[in-house]
């Protein structure tokens, strides 16, 4: 088991200047940041990072929203980083996530829902490579 996990502060986390508070969160939850950066990804790259929702109805939508703004890309560590980080974030759509969770107390909609969380190992590291070279990770 992988002790990291990769996250996203989406384009409504950012634009509704929520960076200090989740990533507060994070810290309280005991995860500690191995790298970080604030960017922003291109129509072609949120379409690349989502690929595995081509067919879904609300891929395009999606692509679209991600890559509407800013956002915070970062990478995790902590024991049983990626179930641990999901349980912290809670469900995709907020008015299903449990209390006190992330995307509870900062999104509003299923699409525009605040975090992103790796669902597995495998996933942490290819999206962690998605965004950061070797010698940009402490
Ligand atoms: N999403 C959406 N509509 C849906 C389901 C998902 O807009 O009906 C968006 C939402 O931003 C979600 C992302 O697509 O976070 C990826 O979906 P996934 O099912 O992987 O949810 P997650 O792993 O982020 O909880
Ligand atoms: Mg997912």
């Amino acid at each position: 088991m992988s002790n990291r996990t990769f996250t996203m502060l989406k384009p409504d986390a950012v634009g509704n200047n929520y960076i200090g508070p989740i990533l507060a969160k994070m810290n309280e939850a005991g995860f500690r940041i191995v790298a970080m950066k604030y960017t922003r990804l291109t129509p072609e790259r949120a379409g690349e990072f989502y690929s595995v929702h081509k067919e879904r109805p609300f891929y395009k939508d999606l692509v679209n929203y991600m890559s509407s703004g800013p956002i915070v890309a970062a990478i995790l560590e902590k024991d049983n980083a990626v179930e641990d980080f999901r349980k912290l974030i809670g469900a995709t759509d907020p008015a299903k996530a449990e209390k006190g969770t992330i995307r509870n107390l900062f999104a509003k909609s299923i699409e525009a829902n605040a975090v992103h969380g790796s669902d597995s190992d495998e996933n942490a590291a290819i999206e962690g490579n998605f965004f950061f070279s070797a010698f940009e990770r402490f």
